[in-house]
């Protein structure tokens, strides 16, 4: 059993296609994404993978330089960014399995064929991402050995979508929080209610019960440290949501009193979107 380190690769914010913006911070911007290698003497594994094609080569020289044998690629959740990259980190990494849980699979599976959704991202990035991606392969265990030592996975349900997974390092004290946990980014609650943002909020009790010393997020600003007290900050911020949509009328209103209580983070775009999809979801109820 040898003595595993962990490194993260942060695609910087940038900009993407999409509506015009609303008001001041609404332009379509894509948040800065991570992709963490988990690494021992001879091997390692790769955790989510970058969108668009540069991004990928990237990523892909800089596992390149750690001088490993990339065994794996585990996809912590079914939202494309963070497995759409699997196709061409493959071309460069063949003998490396790529891996999802069950329902992070069947996520994974309606993403890519969906005709909506792959609209989607073909109209965000156009010729920057795979137009029919390579899928993740169903990873039916809950447990990967790295040379020796355990990377435990936990099927913790809703994060910023339902049936995420996060991965928990026990020999590293560490968790690779997919899309549960955001370091300094607005935090994607567009496909929550208040109910799903509690349970949300449950599960990041979850993993501060892990007591773990480094939490990355799938979300991570460029040179945020990944400390745990971002779970509690996570919370914070979906409880504020929570309120405040429950306070305000208009979209500008959400936003605005948002940005007053979380305006340093990243990406201001993502809290104009998740305001216009409480509004209108509002409205159906
Ligand atoms: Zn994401």
């Amino acid at each position: 059993m040898s003595d595993l380190k962990l490194d993260v690769n942060i695609a910087p914010m940038r900009p993407m296609q999409g509506a015009p913006a609303q008001g001041p911070g609404d332009d379509p911007m894509w948040s800065p994404m991570s992709a963490t290698l988990i690494y021992g003497q001879r091997d390692a594994i790769l955790v989510d993978t970058q969108v668009t094609f540069a991004q990928v080569d990237a990523l892909s020289d800089w596992i390149d330089s750690f001088n490993r044998r990339l065994v794996g690629i585990y996809v912590t959740h079914g939202h494309s960014d963070h497995w759409i990259g699997l196709g061409r980190l493959k071309e460069r990494f063949p003998d490396a399995a790529a891996w999802a849980r069950p329902k992070v699979h069947e996520r994974a599976v309606f993403e890519a064929t969906n005709p909506g959704l792959s609209a989607y991202w073909q109209g965000i990035f156009p010729n920057e991402v795979p137009t029919s991606p390579v899928l993740p392969e169903r990873l039916d265990d809950t447990s990967i050995d790295l040379e020796g030592s355990e990377l435990q996975i936990i099927d913790i349900g809703q994060g910023d979508t339902a049936d995420s997974t996060v991965m928990h390092v026990p020999s590293i004290a560490a968790v690779v929080g997919g899309d549960v946990v955001y370091n300094q980014v607005h935090m994607m609650t567009a496909e929550t209610d208040e109910n799903a943002r509690g349970d949300w909020i449950s599960n990041l009790d979850r993993i501060a019960a892990l007591d773990p010393s480094i939490v990355v997020s799938g979300h991570n600003r460029v040179g945020a440290p990944f400390l745990p007290t971002t779970i509690a900050e996570s919370q914070q911020y979906l409880r504020d949501f929570s309120r405040i949509v429950n306070e305000t009328e208009t979209v500008e209103d959400i936003v605005s009193a948002m940005l007053e209580l979380h305006g340093d983070r990243d990406n201001p775009r993502v809290v104009w979107h998740c305001a216009r999809e409480a509004v209108k979801n509002r409205h159906a109820a």
